[in-house]
């Protein structure tokens, strides 16, 4: 008769006596420990893969511009042009990365953008939004903390360290990701004529940031900020970085009035003029009026994709504070419904909210504030009140924001 063994651990080799639990497979055992240790190896190795692949879309499943546009216009209202510019970008920019795998000599050229607009017009929620949408690293820096380069501001490399972090300092990973660089006008050099004196805030930034456009390896600080002689630099090639820049260009519509040699004010005899919508002109917006601004030609070069934001009208502040998947009005029904509350508003509440954006000069960004002002004592007291309803009237929403400390908002 065959000797009998005793059962025990196929993995580790303990004796049943010497574990807790013991499972029988076919034709082994393994005990609670190793199991528990297999299950832990199966996560990582999951957890591995999926990380290596956050950033990865099958070609198959890359959105088409008409799709990226239409995702865009759930969350922005307008800025049609915009949009599209935006989309065809990023779309090409997917292919760029893609034409590694294929071998001819066809080679696409980065397209980075550059989007004018007045403040609060949508150029970050533009760039936010497409975010959101990519699988690709994705991040905002502003170039205002560039201005004093040389000075105290930070190294020009210090933009992309942000990328690194949300690549998880994968390298590979942040080589192909989106950098949205904001007030990119701000280091504009002043003035129009190139001068002699040292411009700390325009022409030597503009030359440094000249270097990662267009492409090159680049030593990132891994923590930011400025450099020193101890720090370990990471090695980074800018070569397939798509940059959007976006900045409100204050006073560029003069620049575009005088190319176009009309006036923004005044009367205008020529055939051309006459068909040149004066209220908007940024749509003709072209690369020497940021010349005439203070970039320098190389850096307008490098941005061969420009687009342009429109001022916000009533109509479209209306639909803002509305219509967009996450409207602002939206989130406060929202938040009032975690409480079981249900948040009606007049009509008559909203077209007043609008009013006084308009009449402070907050444009959108406004709209958030007079609605926050408008809430705020019931955000305090309802949730304790066991109250299910709050509605809104014009009278309330008045009071509210006539009261002396809610002047502020007209000072800003
Ligand atoms: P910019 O970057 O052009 O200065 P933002 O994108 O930061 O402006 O806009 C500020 C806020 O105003 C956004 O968070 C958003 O709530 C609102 N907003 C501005 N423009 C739009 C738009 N076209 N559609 C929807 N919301 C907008």
């Amino acid at each position: 008769m065959a000797k009998q063994h005793s059962r025990q651990c196929s993995f580790c080799g303990r004796p049943e006596s010497e574990v807790d639990l013991l499972l029988t497979g076919i034709d082994g055992f393994i005990c609670d420990e190793c199991a528990e240790r297999a299950h832990e190896i199966i996560k990582e190795t999951a957890q591995s893969i999926q990380s290596k692949n956050k950033f990865y879309i099958p070609q198959e499943q890359l959105p088409r511009p008409k799709e990226i546009k239409e995702f865009l216009d759930q969350y922005i209202i307008g800025q049609d042009d915009a949009k599209r510019y935006l989309s065809v970008s990023v779309y090409n920019h997917y292919k760029r990365l893609m034409q590694h795998k294929t071998d001819d000599d066809v080679e696409i050229e980065k397209s980075n953008i550059i989007m004018v607009g007045p403040t609060g017009t949508g150029k970050t929620l533009l760039a936010k939004t497409i975010a959101r949408l990519l699988k690709v690293p994705f991040t905002i820096v502003d170039a205002t903390v560039l201005t004093e380069a040389g000075y105290v501001g930070e190294d020009i490399e210090s933009l992309l360290t942000r990328l690194l972090q949300v690549a998880d300092y994968n390298v590979e990973e942040a080589e192909r990701g989106i950098v949205f660089i904001d007030e990119i006008d701000k280091i504009a050099r002043k003035g129009d004529n190139p001068s002699i004196t040292r411009d700390v805030s325009g022409e030597g930034v503009q030359q440094g940031l000249l270097k990662l456009l267009e492409g090159s390896i680049v030593n990132v600080p891994p923590q930011g900020g400025r450099k020193h002689p101890d720090q370990k630099m990471i090695p980074v090639n800018t070569k397939d970085i798509l940059f959007i820049c976006g900045g409100a260009f204050d006073g560029i519509e003069k620049k575009i009035a005088q190319r176009l040699n009309t006036q923004v004010v005044g009367y205008t005899t020529s055939q051309l003029n006459k068909k040149i919508d004066r209220n908007n002109l940024l749509k003709y917006i072209s690369p020497q009026d940021l010349k005439s601004f203070g970039l320098i030609p190389e850096i307008i070069g490098r941005l061969p994709i420009l687009t342009y934001l429109q001022p916000l009208d009533r109509a479209t502040l209306r639909n803002i504070l509305t219509e967009p998947k996450n409207s602002i009005i939206k989130q406060y029904v929202k938040m009032f419904e975690m409480d079981n509350v249900k948040l009606t508003f007049d009509e008559a509440v909203l077209e007043y909210i609008v009013d006084k954006a308009i009449e402070f000069k907050l444009g959108a960004r406004g709209l958030r504030s007079i609605t926050e002002d408008i809430m705020i004592d019931d955000m305090f007291e309802i949730p304790s009140s066991g109250k299910r309803k709050l509605h809104v009237t014009l009278d309330y929403a008045k009071r509210r924001l006539e009261k002396p400390e809610f002047q502020h908002l007209k000072e800003v």
